[in-house]
């Protein structure tokens, strides 16, 4: 269990590989996903990039620090995919890393502030509320777990078992709304009916986060 600064560099590479190779399992099921209410590419999109980040950062022969990686992770996200999802995830994650800083390691609290971050980043580039139908209704649920659940003193694994679990309760979610932003957005009332495919990938990126920290410890 992790209970102080013990989430490491290890950690994040661990964390880029994991969303990597679930990415390419889920690739077809997201693309399905994105073909019902976008243009059918979210699945490749998302592997473009992952499989890009994993490339880039098996090049690295120094060793960086957590919040350097995420940055590395973020940039290669935006010069690697066209669609909306790498400026959107690229943005997140360097938002993430700018938030870690330099330090090599990081506790509990600081995970959940970089998650914030993420997530400002994502909101402030895309403008999207809750509601929207989008990744934003995923990740949004996810945070105010991961903090309620530290604050009341749970250990990280835990506290992120339960974001991973307010994360998939809030892309089901999107199935009834109207999508209000990205392309889904464009078939109005006929986007009802459809689980956002953001916010299916969302899951995908938290729940290997969990898988990941529970495994290091
Ligand atoms: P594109 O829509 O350019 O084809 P993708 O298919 O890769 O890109 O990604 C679509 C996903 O991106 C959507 O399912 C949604 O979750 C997310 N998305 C799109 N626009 C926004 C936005 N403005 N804010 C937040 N998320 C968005
Ligand atoms: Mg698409």
């Amino acid at each position: 269990m992790i209970t102080g600064s013990t989430v490491r560099a290890q950690t994040i590479i661990s964390w880029l590989k994991e969303i990597e190779t679930e990415i390419a399992e889920q690739s077809a099921y997201l693309t399905q996903l994105d073909a019902a209410i976008g243009d059918g590419d979210h699945g490749t999109n998302m592997n473009r990039g992952f499989t890009a980040v994993g490339r880039v950062l098996a090049e690295q022969d120094e060793p960086a620090p957590p919040g350097r990686l995420l940055i590395l992770a973020g940039k290669t996200l935006i010069s690697t995919v066209g669609g909306a999802s790498g400026p959107l995830w690229g943005t997140a994650l360097r938002r993430a890393g700018r938030s870690l800083g330099d330090a090599e390691t990081f506790d509990a609290q600081q995970l959940a502030e970089a998650l914030d971050a993420a997530i400002s980043g994502v909101v402030e580039l895309g403008s999207a509320e809750p509601g929207d139908k989008t990744m934003i209704d995923a990740l949004t649920p996810a945070a105010a777990k991961l903090h309620q659940g530290l604050d009341a003193g749970e250990p990280l694994e835990q506290a992120l078992a339960a974001a991973v679990r307010a994360a998939k309760a809030g892309a089901e979610s999107t199935v009834p709304m109207e999508a209000r932003k990205g392309r889904a957005s464009y078939l109005g009332e006929r986007s009802i009916g459809h689980l956002d495919p953001g916010a299916a990938s969302s899951v995908i990126i938290l729940s290997a986060l969990q898988r990941v920290v529970a495994r290091d410890q």
